[in-house]
């Protein structure tokens, strides 16, 4: 029996927004009876893609997260039910009964992580399944994954070694978005936005940027190196919540220059002018 996961890479995800589409198109008006009742046609958010811009103007970037149901190992939506609608399959999907689940908001309270949808139309809580319905007839995958253009999105069984799944676990891709609620590894990420300290430099006594000038970040795990565009920019990316660090500038026949930087938020410090 297979062991059904997923893992959405950040960095791949261009925002198209095709798998919230997509699960919209398959569940939007649609009874799958003994898997979920019918999204309703406004509304219904089973997956969503979060849009996360860091930075500040002139220096702002884009993210996009999309979440789903985790399908958590110790799945509070199936512990906090008292009335046998949450259960978990043997692949480890965890599905709520449209039927037994009639009536009963408070199911949408039960998940620390808002993954559970009130669908009012039906008096019904509703959540992603992994289209189990499509699994259960023989498809690899559930549409939101086979409709990414970029492959941000791969699903499979994550007792298979050999899957494309398994192997991106190995490889590291062991993120989640909320490790405070433990929802177990069903649903990881790579690539998820951390920090970044970026700026721009400018020589002072022609005012012009500084092109292809090494910059250093100090921080306590050691230093790294990068080189500013042609534009002056630099930036250094992934960097760790509430980091002390240091960016040390060095030009020849100019006086160096050292600034703190704390990375409670992504840091742009701006046009950093060198004098002679
Ligand atoms: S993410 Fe929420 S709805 Fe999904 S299994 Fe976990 S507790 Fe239940
Ligand atoms: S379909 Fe893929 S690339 Fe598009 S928003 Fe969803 S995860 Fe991102």
């Amino acid at each position: 029996m297979a062991r059904y996961g997923m893992v959405i890479d950040v960095k791949k995800c261009v925002g198209c927004y095709n798998c919230f589409l997509t699960c919209r198109d398959e569940f939007a008006g649609n009874d799958y009876p003994g898997y979920s009742a019918a999204q309703p046609m406004s509304g219904g958010n089973w997956l969503k893609v979060n849009e996360i811009e860091r930075g500040r103007y002139p220096h702002v970037k884009v993210d996009y997260v999309p979440v789903t149901c985790a399908q958590c190992e110790e799945a509070a939506c199936l512990t906090l039910d008292q009335t046998g609608a949450v259960y978990r399959r043997p692949d480890g999907i965890v599905m709520i009964d449209p039927e037994k689940a009639k009536g009963n908001k408070d199911l949408v309270n039960t998940c620390p992580y808002r993954r559970i949808e009130w669908n009012e139309e039906l008096q019904v809580a509703q959540k992603c399944t992994f289209c189990a319905h499509l699994l259960d007839a023989g498809e690899p995958e559930p549409r939101c994954v086979e409709s990414c253009p970029s492959g941000a999105l791969v699903f499979g069984d994550l007792d298979d070694p050999a899957s494309e799944v398994a192997k991106l676990v190995a490889a590291g891709a062991t993120e989640v978005l909320r490790p405070e609620f433990a929802m177990g590894d069903k649903v990881t990420y790579a690539n998820l936005p951390k920090k970044f300290v970026a700026g721009t430099v400018v020589y002072g006594d022609v005012d012009e940027v500084a092109a292809d000038l090494e910059v250093v970040l100090g921080e306590v795990a050691g230093s790294r190196i990068t080189k500013t565009n042609g534009f002056g920019d630099f930036e250094f990316e992934g960097l760790a919540d509430n980091a002390d660090c240091t960016v040390k500038i060095e030009a020849p026949g100019y006086k160096a220059v050292t600034l703190s930087a704390k990375t409670s938020r992504d840091i742009y410090l701006g046009e950093i002018v060198l004098e002679k």
